[in-house]
């Protein structure tokens, strides 16, 4: 079922987002373009999101025009304060500038009740009175057109006179709506006169007591995109269905002058699905509070905070989101293209160092006690100018456990009786054996196989392994994170998307670092040679697993 499909990087041209602002750009539509950012306050942002930020910011940054960050928050049960500034912190995480401030839905309810008022005025707007089920059968089907409220004909007068009352909490929720007046046998049920405000006796987040009637979302979007001159407004393709309804309110309010031309375009391209994660607000939030996973801040969750803390860089998914582009039709993206983004951005900014994970005891038996010696350690192989670090050397060092074994399997060219090979940047050892008592693996060096010496050209060894001296090592946590999920869909079908999460998911090692990892600051990604990416975490110390050097899910 999983396709595998790595899509290569379109040119920048070629998505049909781009083409229609060239277009208006070129007739002369519009003289530059804004573009909007628009989040309801009441989660925090996930890697669906970033795609969102990345393409109206990006298309803003690329045109010379502006992209807003505007908080949807109408809907004042759900949103909190908390979320704003999440999203707020994310947005700058990820590079992007939305000018002086945020911008609140909710700072144009004046303007959006008297947008109602004037529908109500002009006929285009009534006030319904029926019960919330006897709606729901008015409405109809998808097969059968709807039928006309007996309060459809109530006179502007009335309306206008009922929707004040509304307005000053003379009624209770659910009493009354407003609704669109538009044409209750449409094909497209979003124009069978959609409610349009709503009572709801509810304290908003920002604007206290001071309304008790609600817009509703499809109402209060497009005028928030106008109010704002947002030339293209873009969006999810499960609001395809509503462009009529969100071109038709914008006519009405232009013809009444309450608006002015050109008015905003809304244009729809597919949200970004993930293979081995969700993306559902409510299952992550479900994962959240039934301790699946530690918090929203998770490395493993696919939120913008837990992707900080695993190590992922807002470059990296600046680069995903170009990758994958935009399209019109719903697919899964492999989590791979994500890993690989993160991969390339990685290898360029983090210094290389040496972390030995799961670690046994190597000593050299023949090198004297008590001697300590440095070796001059690239900071990046293919970065000169990063310069060399010194890597203190002695008798005993740490080596991972399976660089050695008694019993070498076929092309196992790391340490066994009688096998050579080169410690990093240090020294060529054979190996004289393994002892039990003391959980050590033997060893004797060769003095003249120094890298970097011209000794060291005489010794031909097919393996090369990493190593911490026992004597300046230091002992840390790393928390080893691997997909969160074992299969491409979790929950496809009727299948609980609990039952597929991976145990293995996150694996916490006793590590033994080179002694130059105490310096790293945060948010500095390291590799530890042979193993990844890290990213230290600020609240648990120690480091975190980014990702791994080579996707270890591809044959699976
Ligand atoms: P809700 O179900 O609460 O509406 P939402 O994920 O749509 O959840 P919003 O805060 O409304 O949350 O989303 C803000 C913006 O992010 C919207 O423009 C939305 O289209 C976009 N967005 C959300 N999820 C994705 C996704 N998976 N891919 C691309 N864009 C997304
Ligand atoms: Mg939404």
């Amino acid at each position: 079922m999983s396709s595998r499909s790595r899509i290569s990087q379109p040119p920048s041209s070629s998505n049909f987002i781009r083409q229609i602002i060239e277009t208006d750009l070129a007739s002369g539509k519009h003289q530059g373009i804004r573009t909007r950012f628009p989040p309801e306050p009441n989660g925090y942002l996930h890697f669906g999101h970033a795609k969102s930020i990345c393409l109206n910011f990006g298309l803003a940054a690329e045109y010379g025009g502006r992209c807003n960050l505007r908080f949807d928050d109408t809907n004042p049960e759900k949103e909190e304060q908390a979320y704003v500034d999440s999203i707020i912190d994310a947005v700058r995480w990820l590079g992007f500038d939305f000018g002086p401030q945020a911008l609140f839905a909710s700072d144009y309810f004046d303007f959006m009740y008297r947008c109602a008022e004037y529908l109500v005025e002009s006929g285009h707007a009534y006030v319904d009175s029926q019960s919330a089920d006897d709606m729901r059968h008015h409405r109809g089907s998808f097969t059968a057109p709807g039928r006309n409220s007996p309060y459809r004909d109530r006179s502007p007068a009335e309306n206008l006179a009922l929707l004040r009352e509304m307005r000053d909490g003379r009624h209770a929720d659910g009493a009354h709506v407003l609704r669109a007046k538009i044409d209750m046998a449409s094909p497209n049920i979003n124009l069978r006169d959609p409610a349009i405000y709503r009572i709801k006796q509810a304290a908003h987040h920002r604007t206290g007591d001071a309304w008790c009637l609600y817009p509703m979302y499809t109402f209060a979007h497009p005028i928030e995109d106008a109010v704002e001159g947002i030339t293209h407004s873009i969006c999810t393709l499960e609001f395809e269905d509503q462009r009529p309804f969100y071109d038709w309110l914008l006519e009405r309010l232009a013809e009444g002058g309450l608006l002015e031309r050109p008015l905003p375009q809304q244009i729809e391209f597919a949200r970004l699905n993930l293979t081995y994660v969700v993306l559902s607000k409510r299952k992550l939030a479900q994962l959240v509070q039934e301790g699946h996973v530690d918090g929203w801040d998770d490395p493993r969750m696919p939120t913008l905070m837990g992707a900080r803390r695993r190590g992922y860089t807002p470059e990296g998914l600046r680069r995903f989101a170009e990758r994958i582009g935009v399209s019109k039709a719903n697919q899964r993206i492999d989590f791979a293209i994500l890993e690989d983004c993160m991969r390339e951005h990685l290898n360029e900014v983090a210094p290389r160092r040496m972390a030995v994970l799961d670690p046994v005891r190597l000593v050299i038996e023949n090198y004297p006690e008590g001697r300590e010696e440095f070796c001059d350690v690239p900071n990046h192989p293919q970065r000169a100018d990063w310069g060399t670090r010194p890597v203190p050397f002695s008798r005993e060092l740490w080596i991972e456990r399976e660089d050695f074994t008694a019993t070498p399997p076929k092309g196992y060219f790391r340490l066994y009786p009688g096998n050579r090979v080169r410690l990093r940047y240090a020294y060529v050892v054979e190996c004289t054996g393994y002892d039990q008592a003391t959980d050590s693996v033997r060893c004797r060096v060769f003095e003249d196989s120094r890298s970097g010496t011209p000794g060291a050209a005489a010794y031909k060894v097919k393996g090369n392994i990493h190593w911490a001296s026992v004597a300046h090592a230091y002992a840390a946590s790393v928390r080893l994170y691997d997909r969160l999920f074992t299969v491409p869909n979790p929950g496809a079908g009727e299948r609980d998307f609990r039952l597929e999460l991976n145990p293995a998911s996150k694996e916490v090692v006793t590590a033994q670092l080179e002694p130059e990892l105490r310096a790293t600051k945060a948010l500095q990604p390291v590799q530890f040679e042979r193993h990844g990416y890290f990213n230290p975490d600020a609240a648990l110390g120690g480091f975190n697993r980014t990702v791994t050097l080579r996707d270890s899910w591809a044959k699976s």
